[in-house]
């Protein structure tokens, strides 16, 4: 088929979208390929559903290859598994929640664990069923805090998602390790380059889970590499190396002292060593050995809420991806004035831990930076205005509640794994793998015959490839400052021929062209406007980002057309008789 652009379904603009921050997104929209129907819901235009369409089409070639088996699950789905399971409230805000005509409650899928573990229970019994890998590529909804990006992060998007079935744990690793290997193929094959990172599990819970990250600089994820070991991972899962515990014989006992003037963790740390009787004999106090504590208000998908009290370093910040991540499904809001009016305890500027913790005064929770171990000495506040206590010793003046890997990660902190030192990018998470285990099967009694004829639950795993982020990420990879430029099996034709000129034979040739190219298999778009100028035509060309642009213009009276490679700007004129046998070579390579 030959797409035309006399009748096609689309206008380029000449001007970037006001809503739009990122390259892929201004290019999208300008190039005629989406449109904005609301916040994060985007309509397809010809270009881009035929874009759309090829990523779809090499991401289930990939998944069949593999040997998994694809299905189609509704999108609107009834509330009761996801009630077994705990999402329909975990989920809280993030899911689109819907009534039927007689007051039920539906769902729009935002993932679909349940539904395909209570299809698998409904043909399934024995272990000799066992492993089966299934998938679907379908839209998911999810009413996201912060839509960005265009398709990049969309209310609605679609995901290929697949899920595994076993009846032990090394058949979960095999499944687990046949998708990995399936989703770097995939990516490879879509020209995405990635980093697999251990992640966190969120909502899915399981026991090992990996994310494919594509490095950019519009991405909102952060991840760590080591320098030296193949070590990788999310930002927010980092884990910090815990150091062993010191004794504290010997060490001064903990004295409160009045330090004006000191509104930051600077000011204070000159403070301390400035004075005799506040220095160390050691060495100069630093603002690492200060402690922070921050209190932040927790709210669990229940609606209730709690302080929680965080104590960091003070010279690193609470970052608030990792805050959020580990307290997973509860979110995290600031704490207003009234939370402090309604507990005096806690004096601002100056928290301390002698008031925090469950059966302290302020009754919050207490939870540290896995760093406060045992025999380390710190400043921090004494819960009066205008005092710190100086040389408390964790162990031996207080104890929290727990740990929490809430503090940010800088640049050059050790590895978790071989402790040289870590360096950090941005990425777009383009897929993400889970181990799941038995939590779904479990509570929704997915369970096989073994060979022993005793019922086992099934394990399973989960694994996600978000494909139209896939297109957003292609298209911020591959552009230009004049437009879009496709990997050839992403773009939505192999050539774009341009008619120029006011004579009719340049249209004719590039019409004789066009259907040579198209019998044999290649695919065409065809500028074939009378109205329109040679400079509207390239500059569409251009932005469109179709690989090969073959113009027929001015040189058509020395028997010649052009053929320029996109990413390049290559050009060579060829005979009008060359072109075609050309063209097919070009687009096989
Ligand atoms: P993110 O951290 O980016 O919100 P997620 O971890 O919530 O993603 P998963 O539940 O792991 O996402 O979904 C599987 C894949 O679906 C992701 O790896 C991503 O590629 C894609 N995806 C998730 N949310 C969106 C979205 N709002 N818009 C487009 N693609 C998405
Ligand atoms: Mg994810």
């Amino acid at each position: 088929m030959i797409l035309r652009m006399s009748t096609l379904f689309l206008r380029t603009l000449r001007e970037d979208p006001a809503d739009a921050e990122v390259p892929s997104h201004r290019l999208l929209v300008r190039a005629g390929y989406i449109r904005r129907a609301a916040p994060g819901i985007y309509s397809w235009l010809p270009l881009g559903w035929r874009a759309y369409l090829n990523v779809e089409r090499v991401v289930r070639e990939e998944m069949d290859a593999a040997g998994f088996q694809e299905i189609h699950l509704p999108a609107l789905l009834p509330r009761e598994p996801y009630e077994r399971t705990g999402r329909w409230t975990e989920y809280g805000d993030d899911i689109f929640r819907l009534k039927d005509r007689k007051g039920n409650d539906y769902l729009l899928g935002p993932t679909h664990e349940e539904i395909f573990t209570l299809l698998v229970k409904d043909l399934f019994s024995s272990y000799k069923d066992l492993p089966l890998s299934i998938y679907q590529i379908q839209w998911k909804y999810r009413d996201e805090p912060r839509p960005r990006a265009g398709i990049m992060r969309g209310r609605e998007f679609s995901m290929k998602d697949s899920y595994s079935f076993d009846v032990d744990d090394a058949g979960l690793v095999a499944s687990y390790t046949k998708h990995r290997d399936a989703y770097i193929s995939t990516f490879n094959r879509l020209g995405l380059d990635h980093v697999i990172v251990t992640a966190m599990a969120g909502a899915m819970g399981g026991s090992l889970s990996e994310e494919f990250l594509t490095p950019t600089e519009v991405g909102e994820d952060t991840f760590v590499r080591c320098t030296s070991c193949d070590y990788a991972g999310n930002t927010e899962a980092v884990e910090v190396p815990v150091p062993e515990a010191m004794p504290y014989d010997g060490l001064p006992a903990a004295h409160v002292e009045d330090t004006p003037d000191t509104p930051t963790i600077e000011t204070l740390v000159n403070l301390l060593n400035s004075q005799e009787k506040l220095r160390r004999d050691d060495r100069p106090w630093q603002a690492s050995d200060t402690l922070k504590n921050l209190i932040v208000k927790l709210v669990h998908p229940t609606g209730e809420s709690e302080l929680l009290a965080i104590g960091v370093p003070g010279d690193r910040e609470v970052d608030e991806k990792r805050l959020g991540a580990q307290v997973y499904p509860a979110t995290v809001e600031a704490t207003t004035e009234e939370d402090f009016a309604a507990n005096p305890a806690l004096v601002r500027g100056y928290i301390g831990p002698d008031v925090l913790g469950e059966d302290k005064a302020a009754k919050v929770r207490y939870l540290v930076d896995p760093r406060v171990v045992a025999g380390t000495r710190w400043v921090t506040g004494a819960n009066e205005p205008g005092n710190h206590v100086v040389d408390l010793v964790a162990g031996r003046d207080f104890e929290a509640d727990g740990t929490i890997f809430a503090a940010e990660i800088r640049e050059g902190d050790p590895c978790p794994r071989c402790g040289s030192s870590l360096t950090i990018a941005r990425g777009v998470e383009i897929g993400h793998i889970f181990a799941l285990g038995r939590k779904f099967a479990e509570a929704l009694d997915l369970k096989v015959l073994d060979e022993n004829g005793k019922q086992v639950v099934v394990t399973m795993g989960s694994y996600g490839i978000g494909v139209s982020r896939a297109l957003a990420a292609i298209a911020e990879k591959n552009h230009d400052d004049k437009g879009l430029i496709w990997p050839r099996e992403i773009s939505p034709a192999d050539v774009h021929i341009v008619a120029t000129g006011k004579n009719a034979e340049p249209f004719e040739v590039a019409e004789k062209l066009a259907a040579e190219l198209d019998a044999r298999g290649i695919r065409v778009l065809l500028d074939d406007r009378r109205a329109a100028s040679p400079g509207e035509k390239f500059n569409d060309a251009d932005l469109i980002g179709v690989p090969t642009i073959v113009t027929c213009g001015r040189r058509i009276v020395d028997g010649k057309v052009e053929v320029k490679d996109r990413r390049t700007s290559e050009r060579i004129d060829l005979p009008i008789a060359e072109v075609v046998d050309h063209l097919v070579e070009v687009c096989a390579s």
